[in-house]
């Protein structure tokens, strides 16, 4: 049977999967050699060269679940993200990025592109005209992020792959707020699919790792770069990883359930100005998540009213902690003005939307009833000492 074929559950469990030929264990071995022979072999095998029998393995699991003919998998999701960028950018060539884009995506662009001579535009908004009118001769990529941090806006991916092909560009997006459990852009046509593995792909908030699932030709070209800049992941964390992608699809489905149900829950909240949650009706980009995405992901975030002290209603939170990235089982929360954003100048951030009382939230897997005690038990707490302090 091709992979393909197989259901989400079947393929995030089993594809890929290394047989044990000598022992008949259950799960893949871990091989953690460096050193393979030479003499008489198909594959002349090297950790650095990705083709160890695990990350071979992990990279047929990536592909199945984007569709794709092939996967990569790199030691951080910047690594994926850089790699699969200057492999398809060089000297002279241009590339138009979405306004809003993952920090470290931003940076590198922002910061190492010049003394590779790429020239890069970012559009001033997310519909087409905001893209077609940055796109130039020498344009070689369109990348894009959907849904996007912190606001969740959602890019129409099908768009996007339509303007690039009527004009020979590559596409390429950062598919991992989505995850391949709730998003499939090769479905729309995009060539690139870029996860960080940190997030739902390991989901246990103790990986870092990245994967990019792409056409065999494409991997190929990241894979002539990618052997020379030398990021490949240690096979004991692609092994750690293989076994974290066989529950994605029961994690990721879970906190989409929960995230659905918590976004309605603060969104008639006296205390909340505003949810940014694709899967609400009232999100002004609902029905674009609804015809590209199977689900509206475990992110969301949510904009306290003004009166409400953002670090008092932080302090009386006690399930949810607050830590830095996301996708875990394990629900966290944030506050961009204070850690993603916060080298942004207060103006820029008004102007992005970015208010001082909103808090990213990703949703995990408890129960959802000891969330909401939580976060009512965080109103209430903020409210008292509010009140105590006058
Ligand atoms: C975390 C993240 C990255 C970078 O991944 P690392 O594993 O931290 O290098 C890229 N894109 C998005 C959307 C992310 O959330």
């Amino acid at each position: 049977m091709k992979p393909q074929k197989f259901g989400i559950n079947t393929i995030c469990t089993h594809v890929g999967e290394i047989d044990d030929t000598q022992f008949k264990g259950a799960i893949s071995p871990l091989f953690m050699s460096s050193s393979y022979a030479y003499e008489n072999v198909d594959v002349k095998r090297y950790p650095r060269y990705f083709n160890t029998p695990n990350q071979e393995a992990l990279c047929k699991k990536v592909a199945a679940l984007e569709k794709c003919e092939a996967g990569l998998i790199f030691g951080s999701g910047m690594a994926a993200v850089s790699h699969a960028l200057l492999a398809f950018l060089q000297k002279g060539d241009h590339i138009v990025l979405q306004k809003t884009l993952y920090g470290g995506t931003y940076n590198f662009v922002v910061e190492e592109f010049e003394k590779f001579g790429i020239e890069f535009s970012f559009t001033q908004g997310f519909k087409e005209a905001d893209f077609v009118s940055e796109i130039k001769e020498n344009t070689k990529v369109i990348y894009i992020e959907t849904p996007s941090n912190p606001l969740m806006l959602i890019t129409d991916i099908k768009m996007i792959s339509r303007i690039a092909k009527e004009r020979g560009i590559v596409t390429m997006i950062d598919n991992t707020f989505a995850s391949p459990i709730n998003q499939n852009p090769a479905d729309y046509g995009i060539d690139i699919m870029i996860h960080s593995a940190t997030k739902y792909m390991g989901g246990h908030s103790d990986i870092c790792a990245g994967a990019v699932a792409a056409s065999q030709e494409h991997i190929d070209r990241i894979w002539n770069l990618a052997k020379n800049i030398g990021g490949s992941l240690s096979d004991y964390t692609v092994w750690l990883l293989e076994r974290s992608i066989k529950t994605m699809a029961l994690r990721v489905k879970a906190q989409n359930k929960n995230a659905m149900k918590l976004a309605k829950w603060l969104d008639k909240h006296p205390l909340v100005a505003r949810v940014y949650y694709p899967g609400l009706k009232n999100h002004p980009d609902h029905l674009l998540a609804k015809k590209q995405m199977k689900g509206y992901s475990g992110m969301m975030s949510f904009e306290l009213v003004e009166t409400m002290d953002v670090n008092l209603f932080m302090d009386g939170l006690q399930l949810i902690k607050q830590t830095m990235s996301l996708a875990g089982v394990e629900s966290t929360i944030l506050s961009p003005t204070k850690t993603s954003h916060a080298l942004l100048s207060p103006e820029e951030r008004k102007r992005q939307g970015i208010a001082d009382g909103l808090l990213r939230f990703s949703v995990g897997i408890e129960e959802k009833n000891d969330l909401i005690a939580d976060l009512k038990h965080a109103f209430e707490y903020a409210t008292k000492n509010e009140l105590l302090h006058i």
